[in-house]
């Protein structure tokens, strides 16, 4: 007879830090603080991303831990939401986590100063390209359908 499997106290800790996190725009909203330049460590300083950017060698990316996700099972979707005219690469682009690339985005968090970016991989024909993007919580938007 098998004994069945009890989780610990540092199992369930582990689980806690292992399980990403699925966050919505308002769980992804309340986590976020506004940026500010001056709290910004140097690590974080050297990193211009308020737009999409490929992520630099320069960049500390030990710094960075993993917070959650907005993975939500519609990576396949290649909509982007852009109602003011914005493109995909544009520093006021809204964060949107129903569309591209924001549904194939984690979130990860400076563990010295605490801001916090968006990161995902392009998979592009011949390449592979790693992009961040400071996450600005006054861009983010709940819209699940671009209006017409
Ligand atoms: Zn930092």
């Amino acid at each position: 007879m098998r004994t069945k499997y009890k989780a610990t106290k540092k199992d369930k800790l582990l689980i806690t830090k292992y399980m990403t996190k699925k966050l919505t725009a308002k769980a992804l909203k309340n986590l976020t603080r506004s940026i500010d330049q001056d709290a910004k460590c140097k690590n974080c300083a050297s990193l211009r991303c308020a737009g999409w950017e490929t992520m630099p060698s320069s960049f500390n990316q030990e710094k960075l831990e993993l917070v959650g996700t907005l993975k939500s099972g519609n990576e396949e979707l290649w909509d982007e939401y852009h109602p003011k005219g914005t493109q995909i690469w544009s520093a006021d682009a809204p964060i949107s986590p129903h569309f591209h690339p924001y549904n194939k985005c984690d979130v990860h968090i400076c563990k010295t100063c605490g801001t916090s970016y968006l990161r995902y991989t392009e998979f592009g024909g011949y390449y592979v390209d790693q992009r961040i993007r400071e996450l600005n919580p006054d861009l983010i938007t709940d819209h699940t359908q671009i209006e017409k």
